[in-house]
């Protein structure tokens, strides 16, 4: 069988349902409540909550419940600094809720809460006799900073500032320029035990948040910066794995052997030549394969690193945005004291994560750096290996395939533009005869003599290639016929002007040549046995001359 309430459960009932029901604190709203709520009338004028309360034992002063109410109702309407109506109904209620059960608590604890309100100056003696009404307190109490102060234990306030200190202190590492900072609000959080300093640090410390979520869009620069790195690093690779790249220059040197005319000679020399370029393709080959690997783990590792920033950071700085809204929103310590735990234990999480990243970032940056340098030589070297399968050695002038290359490129600009292309073919003359008399070495020298005098001549568009022994094919796009004439004309009146001088000697060279105009739809072939015929014919009309091709 249930026991009879006490008084003092009776009591708390009564106030809470004072609260519950939103009736103005008036003391017959209370009679009236407690008759309800006991069934049983209070009789007057002796005041019940004083009777009710009264020490069986008669050892210790009856509580004075008559009086603690009445400057209870007193103080709820009060205006108070710092507080407000709902906060100290919501204060009632859970003093209610937690000391209901004991009335020498409940009442302490009612007195407690009414001395935070900051005014309210309550006698724990029997006040019935006091003329003015008001309570006279035999003890002075100290001022309170907020409406929840008196319902938390000073060992638990003291654990959540040595938490949030923690939080804020776990930061240095992470940035460490604002160590300074994070020192003075720790000392401040330490030493906030009232209410005005503790609204300081929170104003503090709301800034600092702001200051680090801030501080957070450097992170989003390196984010975009590596992004674009990366981005240049696929492309890259994309261009290093072509791997018919190295087949394609293999096979070109191949074929310029089966092209030329066989002879002993230039044999050896085009061996000689894949020997040589082999050598150097298969170590650069080696040097980027080795660059592919280590880009690819790199790549692996920037993806990883990134996501995971990506997500921890976009996740705290959300959470950060909640905390600060939800410290904003507190109204009591308490609930400020779960915020920061949750906080920090987030921070912790992130933290950690971040500066994993962000370390693991910069060492993973410099390594890309280095290998995107080291890809640029190799490429450039790569570049000039395949130049050389392009050119021939003696004359620097292009070898067949890369005459073939030029040929195909100016046709199909020629095609788009509509503009005349002309080709160009000159012999030696009489070279057999040249090389008879002076010697091998003396002929060759020539031949780099009359290429450099002509590579000079010509304008950059032009280009030249050596098209046999002694036989040079020029290509002129954007030239008509007679300029093409014209300047081959003036080439043979360069090479009478700058004599080839050997061995103390000055020695005239002179070719002949023919020149053919590209027709509409003739393929390079044909336009260059055109030529062909016209330098035959410029031989058989006595040499030393150029012919314009027959249409
Ligand atoms: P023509 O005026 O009719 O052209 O008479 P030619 O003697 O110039 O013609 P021919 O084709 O009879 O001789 C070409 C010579 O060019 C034969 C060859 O020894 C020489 N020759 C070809 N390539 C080279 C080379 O790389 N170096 C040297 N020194 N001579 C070469
Ligand atoms: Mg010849
Ligand atoms: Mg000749």
């Amino acid at each position: 069988m249930a026991s009879e309430p006490t008084p003092a459960e009776l009591a708390g009932k009564t106030l809470k349902a004072l609260v519950a029901q939103k009736l103005s604190p008036t003391p017959e709203n209370y009679v009236r409540l407690y008759a309800e709520i006991s069934g049983k009338e209070i009789s007057r004028p002796a005041a019940p909550p004083s009777g009710i309360t009264a020490d069986p034992a008669g050892v210790r002063p009856p509580l004075a419940w008559a009086a603690l109410i009445r400057e209870l109702f007193r103080q709820i309407d009060l205006p108070h600094k710092g507080t407000t109506l709902s906060r100290k109904k919501e204060g009632v209620n859970i003093v209610l809720a937690r000391f209901g059960n004991d009335s020498d608590l409940l009442y302490e604890k009612m007195q407690g809460l009414m001395r935070s309100w900051g005014s309210g100056v309550v006698a724990s003696g029997d006040v019935a006799g006091s003329t003015d009404g008001t309570s006279v307190s035999s003890v002075p109490v100290p001022p309170v900073a907020s409406g929840m102060d008196m319902a938390i234990d000073p060992v638990v306030m003291a654990h959540l500032r040595d938490l949030l200190a923690q939080t804020l202190e776990s930061n240095k590492s992470l940035q460490p320029e604002l160590g300074e900072e994070i020192n003075t609000l720790v000392v401040q959080i330490k030493a906030a035990i009232n209410g005005d300093q503790v609204t300081d640090v929170a104003k503090k410390l709301r800034h600092f948040w702001v200051k680090m979520e801030l501080r957070g869009g450097d992170k989003v620069k390196i984010q975009e910066g590596l992004l674009s790195l990366l981005r240049l690093l696929v492309e890259n690779v994309g261009e290093l794995v072509a791997d018919d790249k190295w087949l394609h220059g293999q096979i070109s040197i191949l074929r310029d052997i089966m092209e030329q005319p066989l002879d002993k000679r230039s044999i050896a020399d085009a061996e000689k030549n894949l020997r040589d370029a082999l050598v150097k393709q298969s170590s650069l080959k080696q040097s980027l394969a080795n660059a592919k690997d280590t880009l690819k783990s790199l790549m692996a590792s920037f993806i990883d690193r990134m996501g995971e920033m990506t997500e921890s950071t976009g996740d705290y700085q959300a959470k950060i945005e909640g905390y600060n809204l939800k410290i904003g929103l507190a109204d009591n310590l308490t609930e400020l004291g779960h915020i920061l735990e949750d906080l920090m234990q987030d921070t912790r999480v992130i933290q950690a994560s971040t500066v994993r990243s962000h370390e693991e970032l910069v060492v993973a940056r410099r390594q890309a750096v280095e290998a995107q340098e080291k890809i640029r030589l190799l490429e450039q070297e790569l570049e000039q290996v395949s130049e050389l399968v392009r050119e021939d050695q003696l004359t620097r002038t292009l070898n067949r395939r890369g005459m073939e290359d030029v040929l195909q490129r100016e046709i199909t600009r020629s095609n788009r533009t509509q503009s005349p292309l002309c080709i160009g073919l000159l012999d030696i003359d009489n070279f057999k005869l040249f090389n008879d008399l002076l010697g091998h070495k003396a002929g060759d020298l020539a031949l780099m003599h009359v290429s450099e005098t002509i590579k000079a001549a010509l304008r950059p568009t032009d280009a030249v290639a050596r098209y046999g022994g002694e036989e040079f094919l020029l290509v002129l796009p954007a030239t008509h016929i007679h300029e093409g004439v014209d300047i081959l004309q003036r080439l043979q009146r360069l090479l009478v002007q700058k004599l080839f001088v050997y061995d103390g000697e000055e020695i005239i060279i002179t070719f002949s040549a023919g020149v053919a105009m590209r027709g509409p739809n003739e393929t390079a072939e044909e336009a260059i046995g055109r030529a062909d015929q016209a330098m035959y014919q410029a031989k058989a009309a006595g040499k030393n001359r150029v012919v314009k091709a027959e249409a």
